[in-house]
């Protein structure tokens, strides 16, 4: 029996563990894990890594050691196809950057497939995005905004000490979601560490960040208070926030809004939206909806073939939320990591001929972290029964823990306390910015 997953992102990695675990030690099944990366690291970290507040070289996990250490396999590859009836995926061929090949086309047989491969961002057809500003999709884009950022800063330091002219780094973020949020007050938090390791002519107000929001307020998935909250707090540490502005097209250093409006930028980032990766409208018959997202079932096998699993953010399930409406469950972190708790048990319960289990999604909240200043949000369920509303020290705790939740899931109890005590070392042995 082999079960083949790919992508080892937020789910991916943790159903992976979870079987390798279960099956692949035990040597019930073939535990296979494919991704286009290297390294692992949980996706919601990537506005700290464009940052420079979060090092990805320390923090991410290899694949290969990881597989090694919990019973399941690592391949690396980059899914591009798949031939149903003979259960086989195609895995691209990689090349090295002097374009030699290191692996060749590949083919892997399967007998259950997992999809996991999450998302990419959206720039819904608005002419000049894809080709002036930056997404942050995967920890290589996260990393070229951070490069960019570091050198901007360094520029623009020399610039003004060398004459008093007035010159100011300029960033406009598209998209009043988690991702831009967090990512302006990050910046903010980039700058003063800039400035205390040595950037000095870097004054506040030589750094301008504007966040542009189509809809009428931040966080549109949050409640009124919190968002306006968020804009409040944003507004006083400097960010530019502008809601109701759509934003019409791109050009190289501009985003033109609805109206005219230029808005001027050095630095571009859309981050206004996800739909799951175009190749998947047309993979192997499989049905997807208006997000390419792949149509599950409740068990979360995909509705044209039971062999095939997908979850996370490039799953398609309807759930029916507490007013009776129709919603897609939505594209999160905690929503992979719900749905790979059930990938697991239905494999299980699929070797062992037992029934497979439904899925339900279960809202815990949201919550937004503004750097270090403060963070807010929302919990469900558990011990707060309702809905209770927590912001500042209780919720940036709340905003570390869901990270800590998904190092349990992969690492378990001692790693994790391992690796909480090591992020309190580097704390204080470490830059608290990477600053190259
Ligand atoms: C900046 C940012 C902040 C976020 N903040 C939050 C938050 O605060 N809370 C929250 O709940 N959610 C947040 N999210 C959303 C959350 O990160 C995703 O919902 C979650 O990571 C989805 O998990 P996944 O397993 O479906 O996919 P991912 O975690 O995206 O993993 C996908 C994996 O598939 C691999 N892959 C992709 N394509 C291929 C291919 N063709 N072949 C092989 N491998 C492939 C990738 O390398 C990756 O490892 C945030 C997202 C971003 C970008």
């Amino acid at each position: 029996m082999k079960i083949i997953i790919v992508g080892g992102g937020a789910g991916g990695l943790e159903l992976a563990t979870k079987l390798g675990k279960k099956l692949g030690r035990k040597k019930r099944a073939e535990i296979l894990l494919v991704d286009r990366d290297h390294t692992h690291i949980w996706k919601p970290l990537l506005h700290e890594v464009a940052s420079g507040s979060l090092d990805a070289e320390i923090d991410s996990v290899s694949y290969r050691a990881h597989a090694y250490q919990n019973g399941f396999g690592f391949k690396l590859g980059t899914l591009c196809g798949i031939d149903r009836e003979r259960k086989v995926i195609h895995l691209a061929e990689l090349k090295d950057d002097d374009g030699s090949v290191i692996l060749p086309q590949r083919e892997e047989n399967y007998d259950y497939l997992v999809l996991a491969i999450g998302s990419v961002t959206n720039d819904f057809g608005v002419p000049g995005i894809a080709d002036n500003c930056i997404f942050l999709d995967s920890p290589s884009q996260a990393l070229r905004f951070q490069k960019h950022l570091a050198h901007h800063f360094i520029r623009l330091n020399r610039q003004l000490s060398e004459s008093d002219a007035e010159r100011t780094l300029r960033v406009a973020i598209v998209g009043g979601g988690a991702t831009g949020v967090e990512l302006s007050a990050e910046l903010f938090k980039a700058r003063e560490y800039f400035a205390m390791y040595g950037l000095r002519h870097i004054k506040p107000e030589h750094f301008t960040v504007t966040l542009v929001e189509a809809g009428p307020k931040l966080l549109p998935a949050l409640s009124e208070r919190i968002s306006t909250a968020v804009q409040r707090e944003l507004t006083a540490l400097g960010v530019n926030v502008r809601v109701a502005t759509a934003v019409e097209r791109a050009e190289q250093n501009s985003l033109i809004c609805k109206g005219g409006e230029r808005i001027e930028a050095d630095l571009m980032v859309w981050a206004a939206g996800v739909k799951a990766a175009d190749f998947l409208k047309d993979f192997g018959g499989l049905e997807t909806n208006r997000a390419n997202q792949l149509l599950v079932e409740k068990t979360l096998q995909t509705r044209a073939d039971p062999a095939i699993f997908a979850l996370g953010d490039c799953a398609g399930l309807l759930r029916t939320d507490k007013d009776g409406n129709e919603r897609w469950v939505p594209p999160r972190a905690q929503s992979a990591h719900q749905m790979a708790t059930t990938v697991a048990k239905n494999l299980l319960n699929l070797i062992n001929d037992k029934p497979l289990q439904e899925f339900v999604y279960n809202d815990y909240g949201s919550l937004v972290s503004l750097s270090d200043y403060t963070a807010f949000g929302s919990l469900m369920g558990g011990l707060s029964r309702g809905t209770l509303r927590v912001e500042g020290r209780i919720a940036r705790m709340a905003y570390v823990s869901l990270y800590r939740m998904h190092q349990l899931a992969v690492h378990g109890w001692l790693r994790t306390l391992l690796l909480t005590l090591t992020d309190k070392i580097n704390n204080f042995l470490r830059p608290r910015l990477k600053l190259h």
